[in-house]
């Protein structure tokens, strides 16, 4: 494999999400930022300038001096792949251009997660349906190509739900979460509207958690992902958290699930370790035992906010098991997530 610096772009860099691909790019083994792009508010200007740099570590030098250029393939971006934080109604249409014009776009807008020949991708759950690349490409007709990562609530769920469907049979979940502000962008929601409140409406949420959950687990068959057998129920409240979302969930299993089973079977869960993915956790779950985590405040940044922390794991009354899970929106949840989608991407030799 080529383990050089290959050079690649942040498509929405000024956002919340961008701003995260800039922080977590700076210094990354096998890529080097050679391209940012924004609307035409930013393009045009450094990056600088054009950016209101809302993380708590400095903004990269490289980065400062950049020109912010147009999200178009006429834009002539500098690079071979490309982190894709754009707005969901925009992200269709640009993303396709730029797999048409040769780009490999990782994604973390929605705009394509439910097609049937993009990948839906968490390395640790599917790393297999990557093959639909290949109907992708002869479907659409394009020498680059579009994978996807998952919506943060969505990402975390999958990750703990996985070694729990691989070993008991998934029937039914029920989720409620309590997402972070952070996931709603930045400016995002009014602190009149959030401060001191919990709003019980995330628009598309609850569809996105559903439907891709069952994408995400489900196996790939001749060609195409036949969506996981499994009924989920989710409900999702916006908290005045500024990052990680939590999720409590009910489960019920085909098989019986004992709970020291369901514990071993979350805490020595590892997928892909041996391809080293430089993003990748030790261990992409970690369980607590302390009776009142996990917190947003106090989890969210384990394994550089690249891990689900899951807790409070008790038999349910209604289900079989009920469980607390926290993870990182922005990290995990959003940019780290694309940028682990890459290295796979590369690992795998789907991009030069
Ligand atoms: P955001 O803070 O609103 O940032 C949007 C970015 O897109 C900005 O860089 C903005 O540039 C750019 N943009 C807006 N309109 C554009 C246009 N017409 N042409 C080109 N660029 C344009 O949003 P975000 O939270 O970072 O979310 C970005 C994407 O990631 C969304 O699809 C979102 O659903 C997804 N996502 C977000 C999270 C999260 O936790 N926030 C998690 C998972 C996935 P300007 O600054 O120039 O306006």
């Amino acid at each position: 494999m080529n383990r050089e610096r290959r050079r690649v772009g942040v498509l929405g860099a000024t956002g919340a999400v961008g701003q995260r691909f800039v922080q977590l790019l700076d210094n990354h083994p096998w890529f080097e930022v050679t391209a940012l792009a924004a609307s035409t508010r930013s393009s045009g200007r450094p990056f600088g300038q054009a950016c209101h740099w809302v993380l708590d570590t400095p903004m990269p030098e490289w980065a400062r001096d950049l020109d912010v250029l147009p999200a178009s393939p006429d834009a002539d971006l500098d690079c071979q792949l490309l982190f894709s934080a754009l707005p969901g109604d925009l992200a269709k249409d640009v993303e396709e251009a730029f797999a048409q014009a040769g780009y490999a776009v990782c994604s973390n807008a929605s705009a394509h997660r439910m097609d049937e020949d993009v990948p839906l991708i968490i390395p640790e759950v599917n790393a297999d349906h990557l093959q639909l690349i290949t109907t992708q490409r002869q479907k659409r007709n394009w020498p680059g190509l579009i994978i996807t990562a998952a919506n943060c609530s969505t990402t975390h769920l999958a990750l703990a739900l996985k070694p729990l469907h691989d070993a008991f049979g998934l029937t039914q979940v029920n989720v409620v979460t309590m997402q972070a502000i952070s996931g709603a962008g930045y400016p995002g929601v009014p602190s009149l509207d959030i401060l001191g409140n919990v709003i019980p409406f995330i628009s598309g949420e609850e569809e996105k958690l559903e439907a891709e959950t069952r994408k995400l687990l489900g196996p790939l068959e001749e060609g195409k992902v036949r969506q996981a057998n499994l009924v989920i129920s989710a409900q999702c409240n916006r908290v005045p958290v500024l990052d990680g979302h939590m999720e409590c969930v009910s489960a019920k299993f085909f098989r019986p699930a004992p709970m020291d089973e369901i514990k071993r079977a979350l805490a020595g869960f590892q997928a892909l370790q041996e391809l080293d993915l430089p993003s990748a956790p030790p261990y992409p779950i970690i369980v607590t035992e302390a009776p009142d985590r996990p917190q947003p405040r106090l989890d969210r940044d384990v394994a550089k906010g690249m891990t689900t922390v899951v807790g409070r794991i008790r038999p349910c009354p209604l289900l079989d098991v009920r469980l607390v899970l926290l993870g990182h929106n922005t990290l995990r949840g959003a940019a780290g997530g694309a940028i682990l989608n890459a290295e796979l991407l590369v690992a795998q030799g789907w991009v030069d």
